[in-house]
């Protein structure tokens, strides 16, 4: 297909962030060769080698500079830059927070077409097909995009990170620019839940809800969920009951999250939880109402007392398994 592919590279704590390889991987279905990933800041030797693996001709990489991306007036200005250099036919983005921020303002001032929150690229003789959910994920719409240039952002965990069979040469050109005229200073910033899983990327996720009735139950979930390599989430109640911070909620007006496994504790299933879960590969269902909606979305179900059934599961998953 022959198509000129820009990725922007997302990072946390130190590690390429998985969707970057969930694009890269897509990248490689859309066009064989000339791909390009950009990098913002420090790009150590391991990220380089990871973007060889996964089939990365070019690395445009803004290193040695100070720039506080979380500002969107930064992010705007350097990939605006960043396509502007690079001059693809699609952009790639996670369907992050940044990606969601800035990528509209990108597509509009370069006047590239846009196609958001993807979760699913096929390509065939007819040309780029791109799935995606709508009305809070109720159906998918499969479209075509008509636009010569076009700017995607994936949502994370959906299509399988797969190495190229070849590694490519992943040239490093490094850019400067000066830092913009912003209208937002950052005085401070303090990252909060720094040593949890990242939720939108995590393959395992252990939700809470209103029926976990205290702050201190959340502690229990995140046992488990220490046990099982996953993240701890919430419902929009447990949040409003001041039982954890709202960074944790999923739903409509929180993170939509598409894990391997979803366990969610105390939930009932309202339809706005649903729009940020629903489409988790596997829903576990812990609740000890027996028609509570979440049990018809649910792939598994415990019919009981989450303070019965998790410290059941917290201390099997401690034991070594016998065979
Ligand atoms: C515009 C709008 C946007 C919204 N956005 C969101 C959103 O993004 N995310 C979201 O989650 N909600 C959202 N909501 C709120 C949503 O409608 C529900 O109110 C909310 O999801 C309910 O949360 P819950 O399931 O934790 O609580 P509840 O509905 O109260 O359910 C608690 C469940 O826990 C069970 N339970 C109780 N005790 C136990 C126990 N000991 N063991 C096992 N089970 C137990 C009960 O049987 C019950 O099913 C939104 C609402 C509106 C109007």
């Amino acid at each position: 297909m022959g198509k000129k592919i820009l990725i922007i590279a997302e990072k946390r704590q130190g590690q390429l962030k998985n969707v970057t390889l969930e694009a890269l991987t897509a990248a490689r279905k859309i066009a064989s060769s000339d791909i390009t990933v950009g990098i913002i800041g420090e790009a150590n030797q391991g990220m380089i080698e990871t973007l060889r693996k996964y089939g990365t001709q070019n690395v445009c990489r803004f290193a040695g500079q100070d720039l506080n991306t979380s500002n969107p007036d930064v992010a705007f200005h350097i990939l605006l830059k960043l396509i502007e250099t690079a001059d693809p036919d699609i952009v790639l983005f996670g369907h992050s927070l940044m990606g969601k921020e800035t990528v509209p303002r990108l597509a509009s001032r370069l006047k590239m077409g846009l196609v958001s929150d993807v979760t699913k690229v096929d390509v065939n003789d007819d040309g780029i097909f791109l799935t995606r959910p709508i009305y809070s994920g109720k159906a998918y719409e499969t479209v075509k995009p008509l636009s010569k240039k076009l700017v995607v952002t994936l949502r994370p965990n959906n299509i399988r990170a797969i190495p190229a069979s070849r590694p490519a040469k992943a040239e490093i050109t490094d850019l400067s620019i000066e830092a913009p005229d912003m209208r937002i200073h950052i005085l401070r910033s303090n990252e909060r839940n720094k040593d949890t899983v990242d939720l939108t990327e995590a393959k395992i996720i252990v939700a809470g809800g209103r029926g976990v009735q205290r702050a201190e139950g959340f502690k229990l979930l995140k046992a488990l969920a220490d046990r099982l390599g996953g993240a701890v989430g919430a419902s929009r109640a447990a949040c409003d009951a001041g039982y954890c911070d709202y960074a944790l909620q999923i739903g409509q007006t929180g993170k939509v999250v598409t894990p391997d496994i979803y366990i969610a504790c105390g939930i009932s299933g309202a339809i706005q939880h649903l729009a940020g879960m629903s489409h988790s590969k596997r829903i576990i269902a812990i609740n000890k109402d027996p028609d509570a909606p979440i049990f018809d979305v649910a792939d598994y179900g415990f019919v009981g007392d989450l303070y019965d059934i998790i410290p059941k599961l917290v201390d099997k998953l401690s034991k070594p398994t016998t065979v």
